[in-house]
């Protein structure tokens, strides 16, 4: 059940239609990106920065920033709040550079836009370097949760051998794919270096 409830939500998060109608907007795996399914669709709409994008560095779909202070997907797995900046400058106390800090939600401790991000975040890089995206080649058949449901993603998923997927082409365009898209990902993410403050340890 409760399988089911966490591949619904992956399932709602994983593509939703633009404002538009146009097109869909496609969450780039082991990231909290998005990109558009279709670049000629005609659709002009623009991701939106989350409130936090001078730290997070995330765009996402304005539906999709909807957590406490309306941060986005990445934000919400860290602090799930909207960062707070001094309007004067001070030294950070971890990389003793003169900046503007900002307050950390979780104590009094302040703390500087990169010392926050190298502590805090991960880095996934810059969404533009990013392999154009390229969709399973086939689509489901019938709708989610109702008798005679296919998915053939799915299905390839759990028997990637079966004589059936060996040897068709768009299957092996698409692991091609895949594996560049893989290498990318390694190559360019930096995970978070603690979730504790560095002052008073106090966990997010
Ligand atoms: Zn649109
Ligand atoms: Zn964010
Ligand atoms: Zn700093
Ligand atoms: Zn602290």
């Amino acid at each position: 059940m409760k399988l089911e409830f966490m591949k619904r939500i992956f399932l709602i998060y994983n593509k939703m239609k633009c404002d538009c109608g146009k097109t869909e907007w496609i969450s780039l795996p082991k990231t909290p990106f998005y990109t558009k399914k279709d670049t000629k669709s005609g659709c002009i709409c623009k991701l939106t920065k989350c409130p936090n994008y001078k730290i997070c560095k995330v765009r996402n779909p304005s539906c999709l920033l909807i957590g406490k202070g309306g941060v986005c997907l990445e934000c919400n797995l860290v602090f799930n709040q909207r960062f707070v900046k001094d309007t004067n400058i001070t030294k950070c106390l971890v990389c003793k550079k003169d900046k503007h800090l900002y307050q950390l939600p979780i104590c009094e401790h302040k703390l500087c836009r990169k010392c926050i991000q190298n502590i805090f975040y991960c880095d996934y890089g810059n969404p533009k370097d990013y392999p154009e995206y390229i969709e399973f080649p086939y689509k489901p058949i019938g709708k989610y949760g109702e008798k005679g449901y296919y998915n053939p993603e799915d299905d390839y998923e759990a028997n990637p051998y079966d004589e059936k997927w060996i040897n068709d082409e768009q299957i092996q365009i698409f692991e091609e794919w895949k594996n560049v898209y893989n290498e990318h990902v390694d190559s360019v993410y930096r995970p978070a270096n603690g979730k504790k403050c560095p002052f008073c340890r106090k966990k997010i």
